[in-house]
């Protein structure tokens, strides 16, 4: 497929209205769909639709095709591993590529102890196990979560969520024993807070509020997804942590966005010195879109339950396993790390570019290929602008360029490119941003 942008058709085309007016009939109304324009197929940075437009893909369908779409690799593992062996269940008859993935995450999640995983298919399966782990290890039942942050919709990540809209409303009530606790966030934290105190802060709450020796475990994903790409205060990770592990408590990190090469480094939490979380959640970028998620960790807290408490059906699938190995094999090789570095220059220096000459841009964040923008009014109090982010994010789309919102306040644009985008691709989709921006 050529790695070009082409708009043929007016967004969405007269193909992909009509296959939307088909799923309106037959789709459930709470599955959303942020630009009902069908996609046919895809490969590299570039999706092609129904009616044979191509857009440039900024989101990787939210940090999952971090490899490329329809990577080389991962295709060829895929199409292997589908004739030999599509399932067995592993807590049956195991097979080898589940404990190859295991050994490769064991590897190079942050850490230097010994570590062991438990392979399962979404994100918030990861997060629900890696809790189960910490629950049972410590025999506590508190955890502590932070303001802005994300981690699924099942019945305990949606207590875990911050968000009520769209992600909970009405649909508790929710698990308790989940305590909310004050996030690091330097552009709206009073200016010069540091990363100590603003983990100062957070602890104090959950000294008072819920008692640390009640606590199993806080979770934390090392930079926020969801909520806007927040990278807390440096310090803010390795305070929490300390605390931690002076009081018992198992800290864990929720890598599925921000983990698998996307910041520049395996892990979000490798940017912080000397923060090593005790079990770490994987998702999304890890398989090239099969999916597969993974909890890896201490081997005393993976360990700790009796056999026969964790799996599940399909977790750690023989096919999904075989595009991780695919997917990992190639982060080891090298080359895609150093993309994510690439990407992370050209972002950064662009959309400083645009800060610099427009007000509604507040602040530039993130790392690697994990960059936002966030926008606000120019009334000089930061007042959260997401209009301006709707038009910004219309004007792309129209233009045949994928932007993802985010953000607590709905005023973030996030940018999550495929590592196989080329420095052209990228500046032509950031020209149309920008021209989406001075239209503003
Ligand atoms: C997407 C996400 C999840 C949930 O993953 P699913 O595969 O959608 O269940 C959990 N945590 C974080 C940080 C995420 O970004």
């Amino acid at each position: 497929m050529e790695q070009e942008r082409k708009i043929v058709t007016a967004i969405p085309g007269p193909k992909s209205t009509a296959l939307h007016t088909n799923r309106l009939k037959h789709v459930s109304a709470g599955v959303g769909a942020a630009l009902p324009v069908y996609i046919e197929r895809a490969h590299g940075a570039i999706l092609q639709d129904v009616d044979g437009n191509q857009f440039i893909d900024l989101g990787s369908g939210i940090g999952v095709v971090t490899i490329g779409h329809t990577n080389d690799g991962v295709v060829k593992a895929v199409q292997e591993q589908v004739a030999k062996l599509t399932h067995t269940l592993f807590t049956v008859t195991p097979y080898e590529p589940y404990v190859r993935v295991a050994e490769l995450l064991n590897a190079h999640t942050p850490g230097n102890f010994a570590k062991k995983s438990a392979l399962f298919n979404s994100g918030a399966e990861a997060v629900e196990n890696a809790v189960k782990f910490a629950r049972k290890f410590t025999g506590r039942g508190e955890i502590a979560v932070f303001d802005h942050a994300y981690h699924g919709r099942t019945n305990l990540t949606m207590a875990m969520n911050f968000k009520a809209m769209p992600y909970n409303s009405g649909f508790g009530p929710f698990a308790p024993g989940v305590h909310h606790v004050p996030m690091s966030y330097p552009f709206r934290d009073a200016a010069g807070m540091t990363g100590p105190e603003a983990a100062a802060r957070a602890i104090t709450y959950m000294e008072k509020r819920v008692g640390a020796g009640n606590l199993a475990a806080v979770v934390i994903e090392p930079i926020q997804g969801e909520g806007g790409f927040i990278v807390p205060a440096p310090g803010f990770l390795k305070t929490l942590q300390d605390w931690c592990r002076a009081n018992g408590i198992v800290m864990i990190a929720d890598e599925v966005q921000s983990g698998i090469a996307r910041t520049g480094k395996w892990f979000a939490s490798d940017w912080e010195e000397g923060f090593e979380p005790d079990l770490v959640t994987i998702a999304k970028g890890i398989a090239g879109g099969m999916p597969i998620s993974a909890v890896t960790g201490r081997a005393e807290i993976m360990d700790s339950s009796h056999a026969g408490g964790i799996g599940g059906t399909y977790g750690g699938n023989p096919v999904a396993a075989a595009a991780a190995v695919s997917v990992l094999e190639q982060i080891e090789a090298g080359g895609v790390l150093e993309a994510a570095h690439r990407i992370e220059k050209i972002l950064v220096e662009r959309l400083n570019a645009m800060k610099a000459k427009f007000p509604v841009i507040g602040d530039v964040r993130g790392r690697g290929a994990m960059i936002a923008i966030e926008f606000i009014e120019n009334d000089g109090k930061l007042t959260p602008n997401a209009a301006a982010v709707e038009k910004v994010v219309k004007h792309c789309t129209s233009n045949g360029v994928l932007v993802l919102n985010a953000g607590t306040y709905g005023n973030v644009i996030r940018f999550l490119p495929p590592l196989a985008i080329s420095d052209a691709l990228l500046n032509e989709a950031l020209d149309i941003l920008e021209a989406g921006i001075a239209n503003l």
